[in-house]
């Protein structure tokens, strides 16, 4: 059974012939009334995932202290431009304001712009930010210029992305058509090499890789605000650093469901390839390295240890519960990356290692 968006997209596709899977992830998340993002609430338990705000307000706490460290360094500009894209349910905001509340003049230069496209987000929004009233955009680009501090926790892997495999004759795309029964989608290898062919690396017949131009040309629109202002740019997602492979996944209820079934009712997402994010934003970048290291060099086990001293003893089982599932290898501690983009004037901000050959290392 497939939902209404699929029959639109089957119409289209039946009319004006195969699409991208990047158009197709567009529609099934984007489209103005039946897309996944503008309909669904899509985190926490009653939705089809979690986030590492919504595990605990730890989270948002420290990158609310990297937040204020930075605006310090950048010289207390007003108005800071503070940015969030896809805020979710507002939580990561919230915990990163009250913990930033003490910092001389931080609030009352802050003037914030979150970057949402589903209105029951955004309710839920304004209902966590009680007390501060924020702008809404559409798109990165509609937030005004200025100095710039920006956060993005699990928004890239929600960018669009194009997949290849390589065949005997070369590169080709992954597109979606439709089965014999002219209903149903299907995906196909479109015929002859495609153009991205110049962009993908030598690699034997079979292997996968993907492309998200929507992801590169979002960095690179943050890292020319960056240049033009100053300022910074914390991304974290779950991804690669270059390299090849196909990730896109579609979610419903917390499972695994298939990439075609039922558009605009399955959560899609695709591991962000980071390298690519860097080489986009055309700034200096720090990272990205592992969710783990970065939440432990801000303190995040001595923030669990002070919040454990006033807790019950059912409460420190929950905090402990909730530090491991944010730092822990096996768990979101090295899946999930994070991703500085400073300005020109860069040093290396807290949570990451010196970039230099003489300092230490994030890659093995
Ligand atoms: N950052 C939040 C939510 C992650 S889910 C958290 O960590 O809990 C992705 C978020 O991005 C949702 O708020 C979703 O509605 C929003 N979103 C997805 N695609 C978007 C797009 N193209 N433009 C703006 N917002 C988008």
């Amino acid at each position: 059974m497939t939902s209404e968006l699929g029959r639109l997209i089957a119409r289209r596709i039946a009319l004006a012939g195969p699409i991208s899977l990047a158009d197709f992830m567009a529609e099934a998340l984007g489209h103005p009334r039946l897309g996944y993002y503008r309909r669904a609430l899509p985190v926490g338990a009653a939705g089809d995932f979690t986030t590492a705000p919504e595990i605990s307000q730890m989270f948002g706490e420290l990158l609310g202290a990297w937040l204020a460290e930075r605006w310090l360094a950048m010289g207390r500009p007003a108005p800071l431009r503070l940015v969030e894209l896809g805020p979710g349910r507002g939580t990561l905001m919230a915990d990163a304001l009250r913990a930033s509340r003490g910092v001389a003049g931080f609030h009352a230069a802050i003037d914030l712009h979150l970057v949402e496209i589903n209105p029951r987000l955004r309710a839920l929004q304004q209902v966590a930010l009680d007390g501060i009233t924020p702008r809404w955009h559409e798109r990165f680009d509609d937030v005004p210029e200025g100095p710039t501090l920006l956060l993005a926790n699990e928004f890239f892997d929600a960018l669009p992305v194009r997949q290849f495999e390589r065949t005997a004759g070369g590169w080709s795309e992954r597109m979606v058509g439709l089965a014999a029964d002219g209903e149903a989608l299907r995906l196909a290898l479109a015929p002859g090499v495609t153009p991205y062919a110049a962009l993908l690396p030598e690699a034997p017949v079979g292997a996968r890789a993907e492309i998200s131009e929507s992801g590169q040309r979002l960095a690179a629109a943050i890292g020319a605000r960056l240049g033009r202002h100053g300022g910074w740019a914390l991304i974290v997602d779950y991804g690669r650093d270059g390299g090849l492979g196909a990730s896109l996944q579609a979610v419903r209820s917390h499972r695994g469901a298939d990439i075609l079934d039922r558009p605009g009712e399955t959560d899609l997402s695709a591991h962000v390839d980071f390298a690519a994010l860097a080489r986009a934003a055309g700034c200096p970048t720090f990272g990205p390295v592992g969710q783990g290291d970065f939440l432990v060099r801000l303190g995040i086990v001595e923030r669990a240890q002070a919040l454990k001293a006033r807790a019950t003893p059912a409460q420190c089982g929950t905090i402990d519960a909730a530090l491991a599932r944010l730092i822990a290898p096996d768990q979101m501690g090295t899946l999930f990356r994070v991703l500085a983009v400073g300005d020109s004037r860069s040093a290396v901000p807290a949570g990451f290692f010196d970039p230099s050959p003489a300092g230490p290392s994030d890659t093995p």
